[in-house]
């Protein structure tokens, strides 16, 4: 079993209950991480923080803008005053704005890189710096996407966002190596959550459409990325930096 006992973790995004930050924080929760989770909701990840609290784990919540870099400090510091140190950044917050180029703004491109791209430069920046001095290494993993790696039609801002995410991370962990501070991303295929719902707007006909595409016949749930996270979060992981995995039923593999 992965231990995480000792380890805090700070998870950005995590405010949706069904949300690919919260599966994570709760898997890391249940293997003995204290989480700080932060979002754009403050009222929903207060919410998400209590409802680990009541299962008896230790969480608490802030309210952060990703794309703000003054922000980013304020929560580092707020991390250090709740636990007194960063053992894990999961840079998870993103948005998906999905329309084909000829329909696309400048607007919506720099909403989307900020977003995307910005936020996992400021905060790495960030946690990189308070890791090192700590002086006791540190593993951040970076939510990127299956789009990241491979075309998909209609994504160009989005799988600009994340494949910049991916050679970020790959170039940061050489850095950081000697540190020991491990950067890893993590390549989602379709999951079950707010962004999938709203992007198919109960489209059944899409949904199935979709469903077809994935060898393992189904779309994957929020806990299958947690998982992964989790373990690449752990000393179990230690070994492992500026690596790509994708958790996707085998999508990606056709
Ligand atoms: P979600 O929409 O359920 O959750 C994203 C969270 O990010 C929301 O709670 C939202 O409030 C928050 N957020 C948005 N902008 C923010 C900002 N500026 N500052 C702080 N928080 C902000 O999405 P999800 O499906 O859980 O996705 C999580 C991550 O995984 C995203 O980076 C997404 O691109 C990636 N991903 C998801 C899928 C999927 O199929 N769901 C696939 C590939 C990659």
């Amino acid at each position: 079993m992965i231990d995480l006992n000792g380890k805090v973790a700070l998870v950005t995004g995590a405010a949706s209950a069904n949300g690919l930050g919260f599966a994570a924080a709760l898997k890391m929760a249940g293997q003995g991480a204290s989480l700080f989770l932060t979002d754009l909701d403050g009222a929903a990840v207060d919410a998400r923080a209590a409802e680990l609290r009541a299962q008896g784990f230790s969480a608490q919540a802030m309210a952060q803008d990703v794309t703000d870099e003054a922000v980013w400090t304020k929560v580092i510091e707020a991390v250090i005053a709740a636990f007194g140190k960063i053992d894990i950044l999961v840079n998870n917050a993103g948005i998906a704005v999905l329309r084909p180029m000829s329909e696309m703004t400048s607007a919506d491109w720099h909403k989307q890189i900020s977003v995307n791209l910005d936020s996992v430069y400021l905060g790495t920046k960030v946690a990189v710096d308070q890791m090192r001095a700590q002086g006791h290494g540190g593993s951040i993993v970076n939510l990127s996407s299956i789009a990241g790696l491979v075309g998909v039609q209609g994504t160009a801002a989005y799988a600009a966002s994340k494949g910049g995410v991916r050679l970020f991370s790959k170039s940061v962990a050489l850095e950081t190596a000697r540190d020991n501070i491990r950067v890893n991303t993590v390549h989602p295929g379709m999951i079950w959550t707010d962004m999938q719902q709203v992007a198919i707007a109960d489209n059944k006909e899409i949904f199935d459409q979709i469903v077809a595409t994935i060898p393992m016949g189904r779309m994957g749930e929020p806990a299958d990325i947690g998982s992964m996270v989790a373990f690449l979060a752990s000393d179990d992981a230690r070994y492992i930096t500026g690596c790509e995995f994708v958790v996707d039923g085998g999508m990606v593999a056709q």
